[in-house]
């Protein structure tokens, strides 16, 4: 079944979630999403890969709004057996001194070009572990701190065992953030010197090596972003007394417990075990997600050089079916070299992309109102804010002063969609939701405001093709990258965001949308800024379509020749392709 992935030495990509499809509930957000778009891409431009996460059995979520606008959580459950293949092999970890058996699921993700990458997605839901061993692999972000690094165990070192044992061949270990950094300390007991070039008292782990085969990615200046566990919690959870299994494999490590205590520190940090400090200090490549998340990324870290590659969005993807279409008629081999789009803003007929956009906007209107019962109007200018709704990402700035929102509304009418799905523990995400829903009944007969609950993949895709303009106000510096904006951007929908992340490359005033507030920017200004861009410039410009239809395609095809062309997955792979995995 794996013949056709292990004749050749392939990067391992390890990812805590990932988004493969809409039917398989294995992520969260943008980190997974970026996940998936990263095998796509791999995919279609044959880099050999192969992608290691869990088969979170439970999934995230599935996000029901009540009629208070309270978030209700139910398990997504899925069958592994409907999408992926059974793998015979199964290795061991020892957690809390016990043997915990892990198997895996393949996952063979088929690009449209006909590219073929394989995903594994680790199980400990086995006759072999113990009720509650076979659990852990079940609920994505959920449980305690015991069970996040129960998790971390079973992604980093079970994912490296389990590798091993399939046959595959690694070149290089790609960390997509910090979650899976124990992989590093797996390959450290893996790679030690042979005893003649041991030096008394200095640990035995060829650190250059393991060094030399790992890249990790840091994906958010947000404090809560990076784990941290106690080295008490380390030192019971993480023993390696009854692995026997590996023990004959590789000598074990001088000292006690997985790797010596005092060599964990010195690589993870002297008070905890911090998973980002430990993913820094073992890979010799280390980056951010776009120029300023690195700057920031510097500056957190200092004494760490940190690159930049900013993200990219998997362009076929996260078109819509009209712009596909419109694509393959113009610009034949966008899929294959999405920089084709650059072109877009002269081959491209300003008749052909309006009436593209018209039907992605028809299919956003016909599902709000399946799923809804709310009609939208298809030539009133459309907001699109969807995103995981946590305060950072302050989804309520643009409610921020209703009688100011409505006088806008007043003079030129628009009506807004959302989205999104607060953490089940942030109750900070979830009075945003309801309060999101306070104020849209506020707005009624003036504004219209529909809120789709249970935020995926599907209705991402319709919402940035179906809007006529994409919002983004997070405060400033914690959005990384954001990639929601690039989708809009790949269907020719402008952003409207404040310069963080991406949009800080990605803004040309204008021609590919408008900043809100400046680039120094204070958040606090942040809401006027926003309403002052919408009554005085957006808005009056998309009105004007009737007597000058090309201003407002123009922007529409900034978007896409501007930024389509360059924030996409592909250009993403190719950077780290020749920058991190050749060196
Ligand atoms: C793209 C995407 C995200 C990430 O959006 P951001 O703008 O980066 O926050 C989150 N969730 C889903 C379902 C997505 O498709």
């Amino acid at each position: 079944m794996l013949d056709e992935f292990i004749h050749e030495p392939r990067v391992a990509y390890f990812s805590m979630e990932i988004a493969l499809r809409n039917e398989i509930p294995t992520y969260s957000g943008g980190l997974g999403v970026l996940a998936g778009d990263t095998v796509h891409s791999a995919a279609d431009l044959a880099l050999p890969l192969v992608a290691v996460s869990l088969v979170s059995r439970a999934g995230y979520f599935r996000q029901q709004i009540d009629a208070q606008g309270r978030q209700v959580e139910q398990a997504a459950m899925w069958e592994p057996a409907t999408w992926a293949q059974p793998l015979g092999a199964k290795i061991a970890v020892s957690i809390e001194g016990r043997a915990v058996w892990i198997g895996a699921w393949l996952y063979v993700l088929e690009g449209h070009m006909g590219g073929r990458q394989p995903v594994l997605l680790l199980d400990t839901d086995l006759d072999e572990n113990r009720d509650d061993d076979r659990e852990i692999t079940h609920f994505l972000y959920g449980g305690d701190d015991v069970y996040r690094f129960k998790q971390e165990i079973v992604l980093g070192i079970g994912g490296v065992r389990l590798l091993r044992a399939l046959g595959f061949r690694v070149r290089q270990y790609h960390m997509n953030e910090g979650h899976s950094a124990l992989l590093g300390l797996e390959l450290l007991r893996r790679y030690v010197y042979p005893p003649e070039d041991l030096r008394p008292g200095e640990p035995p782990y060829d650190l250059p090596r393991v060094r030399a085969l790992c890249n990790f990615t840091t994906h958010t200046p947000v404090e809560a972003g990076h784990d941290r566990f106690s080295y008490a919690l380390v030192q019971r959870v993480l023993d390696n007394a009854a692995d026997a299994e590996s023990a004959q494999r590789s000598r074990p490590a001088a000292g006690e417990g997985f790797v010596d205590l005092a060599t964990l520190k010195h690589l993870a940090g002297e008070d905890d075990l911090n998973m980002t400090r430990l993913a820094l200090n073992l890979s010799e490549y280390v980056n951010g997600v776009a120029k300023r998340h690195a700057e920031i990324s510097n500056t957190m870290f200092p004494g760490y050089r940190v690159h930049a590659v900013t993200n990219g969005v998997h362009p076929f993807t996260w078109t819509s079916a009209p712009f596909r279409a419109l694509y393959d008629h113009y610009l034949p081999s966008w899929c294959h070299e999405p920089e084709q789009l650059m072109r877009a803003d002269c081959c491209i007929p300003d008749a052909a992309i309006w009436e593209a956009h018209a039907q992605a906007k028809q299919m956003l209107v016909e599902r709000v109102r399946a799923h809804t019962g709310v009609a939208l109007h298809p030539e009133v200018p459309t907001l699109g804010f969807a995103r995981r709704m946590t305060a950072y990402k302050r989804p309520d700035l643009l409610f921020a002063d209703l009688e100011r929102l409505q006088a806008i509304a007043r003079q030129h009418p628009f009506q807004i969609v959302l989205a999104g799905k607060a953490h089940p523990r942030d109750e900070n995400g979830k009075r945003l939701i309801e309060r999101l829903h306070a104020q849209a009944r506020a707005l009624e007969g003036v504004v219209p405001v529909v809120y789709l609950p249970d935020y995926d993949m599907d209705i991402a895709q319709a919402l940035v093709a179906g809007v006529d303009i994409w919002l983004n106000t997070p405060l400033r510096p914690y959005e990384a990258s954001g990639t929601s904006g690039m989708k809009a951007a790949l269907n020719g929908v402008p952003s409207l965001s404040v310069l963080d992340g991406w949009w800080i490359e990605g803004c040309i005033e204008g021609l590919t949308g408008w900043a809100v507030g400046d680039a120094a920017g204070t958040n606090g200004g942040d809401a006027r800024a926003l309403y002052d861009k919408l009554e005085q410039t957006v808005l009056p410009l998309y009105y004007g379509h009737a007597q000058d239809p090309g201003s407002w395609i123009r922007l529409m095809k900034g978007a896409i020749s501007k930024n389509a062309a360059y924030f996409n997955s592909h250009r993403m792979m190719r950077r780290y392709a020749t920058e991190a995995y050749i060196r």
